[in-house]
């Protein structure tokens, strides 16, 4: 169907962070298939190991028990605050799982039925994407994505992200007349809505009010998290624990595979009460496993946080040199924006520049080019995506 305004390019191979098209012509791929290519394309260690899972099984029901999925959850809980883990195939189906949790949580914790005709409460960010079911896109604080969908999920409202006074306000609106609140779903840095890091003393304060009140704090680290930001997790990055996070894109490097974890306080789900055909299976599973294994043997979060700010540095000298054109650039690790001027071309038209110079980028909104390669990326790569980056611009101005 046409839910897609698609390039004229047919991809067809990878390796490393190139990738080539029907005609041979081979890119940079600063895109990952949009955060998801963790280790690049064709990774030699995971093809071995899924060419392997693949010739031993591939899926089997949640009816039984799934050892490669066991193995997942223990590594993904040894290595965060958190201490159960439920797995589905991504990023939106993990937020939705949260959501439930959180009017779960709701219930549980705080008194709130809802069989008043008052649902629970659920705030998130504005300029945040959580993404298109149709909760997660009500959960999505962008009103554009909402059109045509009418009427949207009950139960959510909004605040502006970063913005400690407007959050408190917000908060004491809803609680107003008693418990309200279910949970706080918030990005530790929004992705789609423009790179926008999180600010540590917002996150701080979110982290006590959300205590005071028995509110789940959840964070959806669909793009951040897995080692993009030079450390495994977004959260590590605000000095806060989250209650929960949900993870996706990255965790599987282009296997499908969405988690949510949860801290044993907060692990409300009892059998029956959610549910995932394809969700945890082996094969997915073993991709997981792997992605984390060798982000741990290459040294990877290390890696990330030099190549971060090689990046930072190359986007810097850039905004000097094109003072016109280019506003700033902002990030974490290897999740970057380049924010555009005013007077400059749009991010979409930036991005279709890029791809004549064979170099693949991703807005992120309509004034943000956004650089989200695979955490295996070279200086030498970073230097020659920048050249082609300035060529495209030049070529628009
Ligand atoms: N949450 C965040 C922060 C995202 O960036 C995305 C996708 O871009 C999603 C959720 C949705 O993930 P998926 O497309 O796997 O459903």
């Amino acid at each position: 169907m046409d839910t897609y305004a698609r390039f004229p390019v047919a991809l067809t191979r990878g390796k490393g962070v190139w990738v080539w098209d029907t005609n041979g012509d081979r890119y940079l791929d600063c895109v990952a298939g949009i955060a998801v290519c963790t280790l690049g394309h064709s990774d030699r260690r995971l093809r071995k190991v899924l060419s392997r899972q693949l010739g031993r099984l591939q899926h089997v029901s949640n009816l039984y028990r799934i050892p490669e999925q066991e193995q997942l959850a223990a590594a993904i809980t040894a290595h965060s605050c958190f201490d159960r883990v439920f797995f589905c195939n991504s990023g939106a189906e993990a937020n939705e799982a949260a959501i439930k949790l959180a009017r779960k949580h709701a219930g549980l914790v705080r008194g709130i039925s809802g069989a008043d005709g008052r649902p629970p409460l659920i705030l998130t960010a504005q300029a945040s994407f959580h993404g298109r079911t149709l909760a997660a896109v009500t959960a999505t604080g962008q009103p554009r994505y909402h059109q045509g969908f009418e009427p949207m999920v009950q139960g959510f409202r909004y605040f502006p992200y970063n913005d400690t006074a407007a959050f408190e306000a917000l908060l004491a609106e809803c609680e107003a007349e008693g418990p309200r609140v279910a949970a706080v779903l918030v990005e530790p840095l929004q992705g789609e809505g423009g790179v926008n890091p999180g600010d540590r003393g917002f996150f701080q304060r979110l982290r006590e009010l959300c205590d005071q009140h028995r509110i789940l704090l959840i964070f959806d680290e669909v793009q951040i998290g897995v080692g993009r930001s030079g450390r495994l997790w977004g959260y590590e990055q605000l000095g806060v624990e989250p209650d929960a996070f949900t993870l996706a894109k990255g965790l599987g490097g282009g296997i499908p595979i969405g988690a949510l974890a949860v801290k044993q306080a907060v692990d409300h789900f009892r059998p029956g009460d959610h549910a995932s055909t394809f969700g945890g299976n082996p094969f997915a599973c073993r991709a997981g496993l792997t992605v984390l294994a060798e982000i741990e043997r290459r040294d990877l979060l290390v890696h990330v946080q030099r190549m971060g700010e090689e990046l930072e540095a190359l986007l810097a000298g850039l905004v000097t040199r094109h003072p016109l054109l280019l506003a700033g650039q902002r990030g974490w690790g290897l999740l970057r924006g380049l924010v555009l001027s005013a007077e400059a071309p749009s991010a979409p038209e930036v991005v279709k520049a890029a791809l004549a110079e064979r170099l693949l980028l991703v807005p992120a909104g309509a004034s943000v080019v956004r650089f989200v390669p695979p955490l295996t990326i070279k200086p030498k790569h970073l230097r020659l995506a920048v050249e082609r980056l300035e060529r495209a611009l030049l070529s628009l101005a």
